[in-house]
């Protein structure tokens, strides 16, 4: 591990293992324990809890779909106020957890420096309350918005929709890989100029990151990597699954960019936490595009798993580049 670290020239911080592509994708493919491995690495605990989340948003505190035929302001406005109030308990508790109680101090934190402080590259020269603002304005907003329009198709059965709970489970679960597609492709994109400069840099000025940097993105950026429900204008989904994607989009990305590897609540528990596949797009930028679950990345020669090898593969690739 120190000699990985010092080959890579890394900043001082917590490092795990190099990672691996999950067992399907690995030669020979391992269908059986690809099973166990999302049942049990990928559901547990952090899918289920996304899935338990928006079931409880959905049920509660999410307008009757009939209103949404004739779509008002006001129904876009309750879903605003939903939305805030979801991600202020979910990633404002991780933020105060981890940044401002600094529970477990920078154990398992990948950098060991804080968020900054007195940055004029932020909104109010502070990466958290820059953070915030573009999460709970531009993010929390286009996804009410978005919301309400796939509400609207639905209440007017304008769109196709599944009739059975088993379809909609089956199709709840396979939401997950078909993001890793959406996320993969939108976030190529936007690494092209001009909309890396005119949008995604400013999701990027977050290398260091913490919860809210998680959907902390340019407004044009949130209408690209909110615009998942729409993959159900053609194939059958339900309102449940638009607030399930819309809740995973929006809450999903404050651990991954939490900063750290896992949580630790007790002195003998901790669970995973972070993300160490996004965390290193964040520090090298040219790396790992999509998400572990479905490794469009190895297949298309942008995978980092976090070893020397890979590393000095990506530098050699750099230096291809730059000296042709
Ligand atoms: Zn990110
Ligand atoms: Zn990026």
């Amino acid at each position: 591990m120190t000699a990985m670290k010092s080959r890579m020239q890394r900043v001082k911080g917590y490092d795990p293992e190099p990672m691996n592509v999950p067992p399907l994708f690995q030669s020979p493919p391992k269908p059986v324990a690809m099973v166990r491995w999302f049942a049990t690495k990928y559901l547990w605990p952090q899918s289920l809890t996304w899935i338990g989340i928006a079931a409880w948003m959905y049920h509660l505190f999410t307008p009757r779909l009939g209103r949404f035929a004739a779509l008002s302001i006001d129904d876009i406005g309750l879903l605003w106020l939903r939305n805030t109030v979801l991600m202020l308990v979910v990633i404002g508790g991780q933020h105060w957890w981890l940044h401002i109680r600094r529970s477990q101090g920078t154990e398992f934190k990948y950098e060991s420096r804080w968020l900054a402080k007195n940055r004029k590259s932020f909104l109010f020269n502070d990466q958290t309350r820059d953070n915030i603002f573009f999460t709970l304005v531009s993010g929390g907003g286009i996804a009410a918005l978005y919301e309400a329009i796939m509400f609207r198709l639905y209440a007017t059965e304008s769109i196709p929709q599944l009739g059975s709970l088993w379809a909609i489970a089956l199709m709840t679960l396979l939401v997950f890989w078909i993001e890793g597609f959406h996320f993969y492709w939108n976030h190529r994109l936007l690494h092209v100029d001009p909309l890396y400069r005119w949008a995604h840099a400013l999701h990027h000025r977050n290398v260091n990151t913490g919860p809210w940097s998680g959907i902390s993105m340019h407004p044009l950026e949130h209408l690209l990597y909110l615009s998942l429900p729409f993959v159900f204008l053609v194939i059958p989904g339900s309102p449940f699954i638009a607030t399930f994607c819309l809740v995973y989009l929006m809450i999903s990305p404050s651990p991954s960019h939490s900063g750290f590897d896992r949580f630790r609540l007790g002195a003998n528990i901790d669970f995973h936490g972070g993300d160490y596949f996004h965390n290193l797009h964040h520090r090298y930028f040219e790396v790992n595009y999509g998400m572990l679950l479905l490794p469009l990345d190895k297949w298309f020669g942008t995978f980092h798993d976090g070893s020397g090898e890979a590393h000095e593969q990506m530098k050699n690739r750099r230096t291809r580049r730059e000296d042709p």
